[in-house]
């Protein structure tokens, strides 16, 4: 996925080095982080939430706690973020009102801010500027849908989401990530 990417659950000592105490003040001053501090680590939020039932590595409470340590690096390269599906489950249930979703949200900015986006959803991105589609849509499957009488797909609209995504920074590191290669997702 991003270079240098870990996991939220990485087994790597932590070094002093490492936490940044201005990080969480940085957060609480973006819209979606302002509640970050009221965590007190319950868990209910990992234990309700649909992608750690299935995930080894995905856990929003362990987010969180980094966040507040001000694990910056590692949790801004993680490859686990990007597993959120922003159901919103955890906003509901946490005792403390914290915004969980929003939270990981911001920090899901910040981590593209940096660069730190995995591969998959650049060329997810690259997809949806060149055909309008989220994914290339195999010829196979074009001609399939013409065999057996389905009308043709609509034409995406590449050029009006070009428009809309105009100066957007997520925007270059999808167009400088062209031509890489998959190999770290
Ligand atoms: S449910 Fe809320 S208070 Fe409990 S660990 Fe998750 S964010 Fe923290
Ligand atoms: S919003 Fe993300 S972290 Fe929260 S319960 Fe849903 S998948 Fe889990």
């Amino acid at each position: 996925m991003t270079e240098n990417a870990t996991t939220t659950t990485s087994k790597e000592p932590i070094k002093a080095s490492e936490f940044d105490p201005k990080f969480k003040y940085e957060l609480i001053k973006m819209h979606g982080g302002e509640k970050l501090l009221k965590c007190y680590q319950c868990g209910t939020c990992t234990s309700d939430c649909p992608i750690a039932r299935y995930s080894d590595d995905y856990r929003p409470r362990t987010i969180l706690r980094m966040a507040n340590l001000g694990l910056k690096d590692r949790v801004l390269k993680s490859n686990t973020l990007w597993l959120c599906a922003a159901c919103y489950t955890c906003t509901d249930r946490c005792p403390q009102d914290v915004e969980v979703a929003s939270v990981i949200r911001v920090l899901r900015n910040l981590a593209a801010e940096n660069g730190c986006v995995p591969q998959v959803f650049k060329d997810q991105a690259s997809c949806i500027l060149e055909s309008g589609y989220a994914y290339k849509i195999p010829d196979l499957r074009i001609k399939k849908r013409e065999t057996t009488g389905l009308p043709p797909l609509p034409k995406g609209n590449p050029e009006s989401i070009r428009k809309i995504l105009k100066g957007v920074s997520f925007m270059k590191h999808v167009e400088g990530s062209k031509g890489e290669t998959n190999e770290q997702q």
